[in-house]
């Protein structure tokens, strides 16, 4: 087996053109070079909404639909509606099956890229071992490939958003929880088993507070929106004057990192320290990347960016004092830029990235 090799397809492409296609057809079809103008299609199935979009090799959107996931209803029900949006947007975009090049869907990890099974995501109650990738192809009669979200959306903004042109990038989702992707030398790195990029995971305090996967002190336990919360509960739970609590109106509950900035832009001391702390975490957490992978670009994308600079100075700042030098002074740490799109653009990116491995792939074998 090929280590690090983000798409390994040969078998799998020759399996989906086999499927109705036969003999002579079957060749020919596989010698084909993937015509480069073909549109793709993208996929973004999150555990309250799919977005499913018509997408350009520029990454222009041509069409889009939305509807709500409704996991309540079922593994078999969700899929129909994943399906149903494809074909909503082929029609809006006035474009037939055999003209997409490819169906690309970032998914909510675990999933298994390799064999395009959803393994068992927690926002997706349910579904076990799914094999989405077959079943969306035997119905849309497109190849399709399956990418976790956060990998997707890395795909994403290096081919059509803030890193472009970018041989070293890192993608960081800041958020109610804290993701990343790693390119790699240009390529999506997935590692032994595809469970690369779990940037949130990086231990920094053993001793810290617990984290969502059983360890301490992760780097999601000290630097996510939850984790910023979770300070600014405690605080206003021990009578430390802040303007949150009043802005919570005395309910704990209340209490999110969106309320916290909200303070914060406010002048509150308390939630700016507690903001700059969590921020400084991520910083020593991306610093460490920084020295590993020597990357050129850290892209950050998830809904804290929305706190600009009360993210970006600390992470900045750490990183420089943190890091090596030569490594500190070669990267840039900015903003994604496909907002809200990027994880139906993410799913774009991995449709047209899968199509140039498999022909890559292709070539060498000829
Ligand atoms: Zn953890």
């Amino acid at each position: 087996m090929h280590k690090n090799k983000p798409f390994s397809i040969p078998q799998r492409e020759e399996a989906t053109l086999a499927r109705g296609l036969e003999g002579p057809a079957l060749l020919s079809m596989a010698k084909q070079r993937p015509d480069e103008n073909k549109i793709s299609l993208g996929i973004d199935l999150g555990g309250t909404k799919i977005i499913a979009a018509l997408v350009d090799r520029q990454g222009r959107i041509l069409a889009r639909d939305y509807r709500e996931t409704m996991p309540a209803d079922g593994q078999a029900a969700v899929i129909a509606g994943m399906i149903d949006a494809a074909c909503t947007v082929m029609e809006a975009g006035g474009v037939n099956a055999s003209q997409v090049a490819a169906v690309g869907v970032a998914a909510p990890g675990p999933i298994d890229a390799e064999s395009g099974v959803v393994t068992a995501p927690p926002n997706l109650p349910g579904w076990k071992d799914v094999p989405l990738r077959r079943l969306m192809e035997e119905d849309l009669s497109i190849p399709t490939w399956l990418e976790n979200d956060a990998n997707a959306a890395a795909l994403g903004e290096h081919r059509f958003g803030a890193g472009k042109g970018t041989r070293h990038m890192i993608y960081v989702t800041a958020s109610t929880g804290i993701g990343g992707g790693l390119i790699l030398d240009g390529q999506l790195y997935r590692g032994a088993t595809g469970a690369a990029g779990e940037i949130g995971h990086i231990t920094l305090l053993p001793k810290g507070p617990y984290c969502g996967c059983g360890n301490r002190g992760c780097l999601e336990a000290l630097a996510s929106g939850k984790a910023i919360a979770r300070e600014a509960r405690e605080r206003v739970r021990h009578g430390v004057p802040t303007l949150i609590g009043e802005l919570a109106e005395g309910d704990l509950d209340q209490i999110s990192a969106k309320l916290v900035a909200q303070a914060a832009a406010q002048g509150d001391v308390q939630a700016r320290e507690i903001i700059e702390e969590a921020m400084s975490y991520l910083g020593l957490g991306l610093a460490s990347l920084v020295n590993l992978f020597n990357p050129e670009l850290i892209v950050i994308g998830g809904g804290l960016t929305k706190m600009d600079e009360l993210l970006f100075d600390p992470v900045r700042r750490i990183i420089a004092r943190t890091a090596f030098r030569s490594s500190a002074e070669a990267v840039e740490v900015v903003p994604a830029q496909l907002g809200d799109d990027v994880g139906v653009l993410g799913a774009a990116a991995v449709a047209m990235g899968a199509k140039k491995q498999v022909w890559n792939v292709q070539e060498r074998r000829e």
